[in-house]
């Protein structure tokens, strides 16, 4: 049960990775939280995330359909409270050829990376407006910045996340909302073996912690910033240097990471 003491945030996507620590993040500074994911995961990382004495209410709700995103939107209004703050956060990837890729997956990752995104901004925004005040996270990509080869589709759900945030950000600026991007580099989560790239070279490579992240984006989010890139200080460069870069430089490099069968030790 969620109760009126505390601040309350919802994150999306929270039963691993970047979103779990997303949650740790939210309960470490005080938050009651409902998370959201797709599986039965999502009640074993409320049981995990219990224990410093805050509310955690998990949803398990298919957020790539219409009908999933309007039922964690009733659970939210039955809290009977507002929000403070949400992570949206649950996204997936699609890797290999983009001629051969299924698609049905590319599909639904559209729907979930994309459609759900706009269909919950659109549901839980206006309320923020109304009480002026806010704070909304969107977990976009380094990637949101450069074309991805071999995770084609992937790159562009991303790149539609960081433009709709940016766009949103502006038009809500004089209303005590906040829409803060986090653009991560390749993090250490289930997101390689979920996308098939554990024969690529980004698959193989050492990758960023969620936590450091997560920590980021939440940091970020909470100063109301417009972007931050996320993971170690070379993550962080790299990205940065992919703001200058042309494109097809940017295309070439990710493909050497991305390609089926890149891995070193394949
Ligand atoms: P992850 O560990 O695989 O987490 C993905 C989360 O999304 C899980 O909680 C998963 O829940 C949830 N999810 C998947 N399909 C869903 C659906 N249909 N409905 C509701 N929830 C669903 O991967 P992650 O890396 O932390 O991904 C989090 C976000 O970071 C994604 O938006 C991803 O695009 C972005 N990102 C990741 C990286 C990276 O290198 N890892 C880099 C840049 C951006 P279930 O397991 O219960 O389905």
């Amino acid at each position: 049960m969620i109760t009126a003491a505390s601040k309350l945030a919802v994150i999306t996507g929270a039963s691993s990775g970047i979103g779990f620590e997303l949650a740790k993040q939210f309960i470490d500074h005080d938050y009651d939280i409902i998370i959201a994911a797709d599986t039965e995961k999502v009640f074993d990382a409320a049981d995990a995330l219990r224990g410093k004495g805050k509310n955690i209410e998990p949803v398990k709700a298919d957020l790539s359909t219409y009908d999933g995103v309007e039922m964690l939107y009733q659970k939210i209004r039955d809290c009977g409270r507002p929000i403070d703050a949400i992570a949206l956060n649950a996204g997936v990837g699609v890797g290999g050829d983009f001629i051969t890729n299924d698609l049905n997956r590319e599909l639904e990752m559209i729907n979930l990376n994309v459609k759900s995104v706009v269909q919950l901004s659109k549901r839980v925004i206006p309320d923020m407006v109304s009480r002026g005040k806010g704070k909304i996270l969107f977990t976009a990509s380094s990637v949101s910045i450069s074309p991805a080869p071999y995770l084609a589709v992937y790159g562009a759900t991303k790149a539609f996340v960081l433009s709709f945030a940016d766009a949103i950000r502006e038009e809500l600026k004089d209303t005590g909302v906040t829409i803060t991007s986090l653009m991560p580099n390749a993090t250490d989560t289930n997101f390689f073996a979920r996308a098939d790239m554990e024969d690529t070279r980004v698959g193989e490579m050492k990758k960023d912690d969620p936590a450091l992240v997560a920590k980021q984006g939440f940091e970020a989010m909470m100063d109301g910033e417009a972007h931050v890139y996320g993971g170690s200080i070379k993550s962080k460069l790299m990205t940065a240097s992919e703001e200058i870069m042309p494109e097809n430089l940017k295309g070439m490099m990710q493909a050497a990471m991305s390609k089926p069968g890149s891995a070193k030790h394949h």
